[in-house]
């Protein structure tokens, strides 16, 4: 039997080896991604610049552009150890589902009570605010994993959590919001009466249903104003990318075990968390010219940040209160329509991302969503799992370059992140049953007016 023929449904590690160090990318980019501004004096920022907004070792994590492995403390690999690794499945009925020649694998990240990859950073962060010994943190949440996430992390090491939750998602998901309670965090919906800045937008924008630059804005208002506290974010920032290496690290050593090469490698993208997670040992080896790989990020029609934003510094918030990142951005006044349903709405990316797709190391593709739940419903009925709709992105992606080897007659080897389940996106889920799922593409005019706000730097 070839060693192929003998690729088990789940390849899975063990214990001792787990990856017990972060891999951070920027180590060996040659090209640094751009440093954080700060907004009022357009300076980069230093360590003693965002001590008022973050975790003093996180900062750390979050200006280093040169070490490359940090280890992983042992009370986070402890508590990795409870829910990682996590598998790497071969899609196999899938495959024959599409009776295509290509090999599918996915990462699946949903194994956990908060259902999604965001635990990775969150137990992370979690623990670096305790270990400063502060009182609490505050973030923001859009679809509410990163809440559900970070209020798990927060029970575990007994620190106090605020949560602005997007009011859209608030009301829609009204069952995440009590999965947070349970576990301890306060919830509000976003944009609140209780922040100046949530004030201001309420009095702006009667009636909005908020967006995730609104809820960051008051988060780092309430952080920034209250004793022992600090504010933490699930996304997008470099320390988040670096505590993702993990799903990569274990994809990596899960396909070595096998002897397998990937030739695509394909994520969906909000703030590019995950993605840049899922990549980040293989553009290693593709930054250093060791490997080439086709690497995918895979966005919404709807929020379509890499495929037709531009990359320019911008404002990480709504509110214009947080440092001034360079990325690809739609502008910090972007809000996706009220029919998007399915995450990935943030208006931004990554800046190592941003970085390393503006010096072409990687692809961008954007999806519309009814096409996203055809393939969600796809997987759903052949490997078993409910998708996440942000997830679901990926699978639209992997489907469609599955079926490009049907055509082709290539066996190529596809793995594709599966970040998370949909229980509690079953309110889009309904939509998209009763036929009652759009889509919606932002004009040219609808996106140059929000470029219109870009603030200017250069
Ligand atoms: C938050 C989330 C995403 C998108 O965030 P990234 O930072 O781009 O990874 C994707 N999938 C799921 C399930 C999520 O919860």
């Amino acid at each position: 039997m070839s060693k192929e023929q003998t690729i088990p449904y789940k390849i899975y590690l063990s214990e001792s080896e787990m990856p017990k160090q972060w891999y951070n990318v920027r180590a060996d980019m040659k090209d640094k991604p751009a440093p954080l501004l700060n907004p009022a004096t357009l300076k980069p920022m230093g360590f003693e610049d965002l001590r008022p907004v973050f975790c003093d070792e996180l900062i750390k994590q979050e200006l280093d552009n040169d070490t490359a492995y940090f280890d992983i403390p042992e009370e986070i690999l402890n508590f990795y150890k409870m829910y990682r690794p996590s598998p790497l499945v071969r899609a196999y009925c899938l495959e024959k589902a599409l009776d295509t020649p290509a090999k599918i694998y996915y990462k699946f990240e949903g194994n956990n009570t908060s259902g999604s990859h965001k635990l990775n950073s969150a137990i992370a962060q979690a623990y670096y605010a305790k270990k400063q010994g502060l009182k609490g943190i505050t973030t923001e949440t859009g679809a509410g994993q990163w809440g559900t996430a970070l209020s798990m992390a927060s029970a575990y090491f007994g620190l106090d959590l605020k949560v602005f939750m997007v009011k859209v998602s608030y009301e829609q998901k009204p069952f995440r919001r009590e999965v947070m309670r349970t576990y301890g965090a306060s919830v509000t919906p976003s944009p609140s009466m209780e922040t100046e800045v949530g004030r201001k937008i309420n009095a702006e924008h009667p009636g909005t249903t908020g967006s995730l630059g609104c809820a960051i804005s008051e988060a780092v208002e309430v952080a920034t104003h209250s004793e022992g506290y600090r504010y933490v974010l699930g996304s997008v920032l470099n320390q988040v990318v670096l505590h993702q290496s993990i799903i990569g690290l274990e994809t990596k050593a899960a396909l070595d075990k096998y002897g397998i090469e990937p030739d695509i490698i394909i994520g969906c993208a909000g703030g590019g968390s995950n993605l840049g997670g899922l990549i980040a040992p293989f553009m290693g080896e593709k930054l250093r010219g060791e490997k080439d790989y086709r690497i995918i990020a895979v966005e919404p029609a709807s929020c379509p940040s890499l495929t037709r934003g531009v990359y320019a510094y911008d404002f990480c918030d709504t509110g214009m209160v947080c440092p001034l990142a360079k990325m690809y951005t739609l502008g910090s006044n972007f809000i996706p329509s009220a029919n998007h349903a399915g995450g990935l709405r943030y208006h931004g990316m990554s800046p190592v991302l941003s970085k390393l797709y503006d010096d072409g190391y990687m692809e961008a593709i954007s999806v519309e969503q009814t096409s996203v739940f055809e393939a969600a419903e796809k997987f759903a009925r052949t490997e078993g799992i409910l998708p996440a709709p942000e997830s679901s992105h990926a699978i639209k992606a992997a489907m469609d370059e599955a079926l490009k080897c049907k055509e082709t007659g290539e066996e190529k080897t596809i793995v594709f992140g599966l970040t998370g389940t949909g229980y509690f996106d079953l309110v889009a889920y309904q939509k998209y049953n009763d036929g009652e799922m759009t889509d919606f593409i932002p004009s040219d005019e609808d996106l140059k007016k929000s470029f219109a706000t870009l603030p200017k730097v250069d």
